[in-house]
């Protein structure tokens, strides 16, 4: 999608720090981190969000977790435990409308979400 800003970043338009990629996502970190590692994985389709997962892509959702795991352990916070939240839709505090999952760990989180 030619107006959205995590499809230019996977497409390098937009300068970030890519920390992982493979064929079907990308991880950089969070320009406005939450949590000593805030890490956002990003399906490179473009799905808006949770809502528009489909028996289609069912898949992605998975390889995103085992991403995450893999990415948790690279930066340590396996161990003690770390965070996956998608937001979805307003309510859910999505801003970004393109499906993407922080990674967030280093500190004790809290429950429930704000
Ligand atoms: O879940 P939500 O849609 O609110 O998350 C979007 C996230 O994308 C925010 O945490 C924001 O800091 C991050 N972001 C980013 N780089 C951008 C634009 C947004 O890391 N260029």
């Amino acid at each position: 999608m030619s107006d959205c800003i995590f499809c230019k970043i996977i497409n390098k338009e937009i300068n970030s720090k890519i920390v992982y990629e493979d064929e079907y996502v990308v991880a950089f970190p969070d320009i406005n981190p939450q949590a000593p590692v805030h890490l956002l994985i990003v399906p490179k389709e473009h799905i808006e969000s949770p809502l528009d997962i489909s028996e289609d892509n069912k898949d992605l959702v998975g390889h995103v977790y085992l991403v995450a795991k893999k990415l948790a352990s690279q930066y340590g916070i396996d161990k003690k435990g770390y965070r996956i939240v998608s937001n979805c839709g307003d309510d859910g505090g999505q801003t970004v409308h393109h499906i993407h999952f922080h990674l967030l760990g280093g500190r004790f989180m809290t429950w429930p979400p704000g």
